[in-house]
């Protein structure tokens, strides 16, 4: 597999005819449970709560798509650019129970799990050859969920994924019209609104965005500014608990209309080494807020409506947000 550049979006697809080998399926026992005798490639492990030895864990993906040898070997083909598939990738244990997800785990469990995200992207982030750490979890058949015990999945990659890119670039444009922060911004507007803001917990806020991709959609930011997830959270005591508290309560409000779901967390591509022909990583402290996207998925019908290029979301923000906030959920 390798990296190819598309010229005129300008974003990198892995492609290739080598199909990675599926992860080697144990049938009988889980290889993520805290009881499975499977020996895990460790990276990372977080002291247990309530007495277990371990409450969150990452491990080496069993079949990763980037591999971590090497480097990137940018290189030319006529006007096009590829390079080679290297970087990591990793599955990030959420609870060491099969049983135990972001929802339904204990605020301590939450507080750990998010803890080690932000641990596992600062450590990435000082190997110069990769530019971003994505961290997603996709929840359910549909939304390509790989295994059966709660995880999320970590990619280190050598370029700024495409979504990641077009909010550096409207967050800096935005910027050098107003010199504020767009993220920032909209926070301000939401709450004064107050017609699409889910719930405010601590420094955060849960909101459905003014114009969604998808019924339900929501989002989870600071309310004060930082661009990076993980100087935030390393750096506030405290922070990841009401964060943690936040993230079960959106999603138990979103699962009683969407058991599927996408979360991806977007922070800051790694300044500490800057591209030097994008000029988008000078203002990224000021113009950039890290934050969280879950995107649930509704049903097949909503789904065919779909058009790839643009969203068609059937249910309004503003009724979106009237349900979520009524959802039955623990407190
Ligand atoms: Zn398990
Ligand atoms: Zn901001
Ligand atoms: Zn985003």
């Amino acid at each position: 597999m390798e990296l190819r550049k598309d010229p005129i979006t300008r974003s990198w697809v892995i492609t290739g005819d080598d199909v990675p080998e599926p992860a080697p399926r144990s049938e009988t026992a889980c290889r993520f449970c805290a009881d499975s005798t499977a020996v895990p490639q460790l990276v990372s492990t977080m002291p247990g709560v309530d007495g277990g030895s371990w409450s969150a864990r990452a491990v080496v993906h069993p079949s990763p798509v980037y591999r971590i040898e090497g480097e990137p070997s940018r290189r030319g083909d006529g006007i096009y650019d590829r390079m080679r598939s290297v970087g990591a990738h990793e599955v990030l244990i959420e609870n060491p129970r099969h049983d135990r997800h972001l929802w339904n785990a204990s605020d301590a469990e939450i507080e750990q799990f998010l803890l080690l995200v932000a641990h596992r992207i600062q450590d990435l982030k000082r190997d110069g050859r990769f530019k971003y750490v994505s961290i997603f979890k996709n929840h359910g058949t549909s939304a390509g969920q790989e295994f059966e015990h709660p995880t999320a999945q970590l990619t280190a990659t050598t370029f700024v994924p495409r979504r990641v890119l077009y909010e550096l670039r409207a967050g800096r444009d935005y910027f050098k019209q107003k010199e504020r922060c767009v993220f920032c911004d909209i926070i301000s507007q939401e709450l004064q609104q107050d017609q699409r803001v889910l719930e405010v917990r601590g420094d955060f806020i849960a909101l459905c965005p003014y114009a969604p991709r998808v019924p339900y959609e929501t989002w989870i930011m600071p309310r004060s500014h930082d661009a990076a997830f993980e100087r935030f959270g390393l750096a506030r005591a405290g922070s990841m608990r009401d964060l943690g508290v936040l993230l079960r309560r959106t999603l138990q409000r979103i699962r009683t209309i969407a058991e599927e779901f996408h979360l991806v967390l977007h922070t800051s591509p790694n300044t500490l080494h800057p591209s030097e022909s994008l000029g988008y990583w000078k203002t990224i402290d000021e113009d950039y807020h890290w934050h969280i996207e879950i995107l649930p998925i509704i049903s097949a019908k909503a789904k065919s409506y779909t058009f790839k290029e643009v969203y068609y979301s059937p249910v309004a923000s503003e009724t979106a947000v009237v349900r979520l906030r009524e959802a039955k959920i623990e407190p």
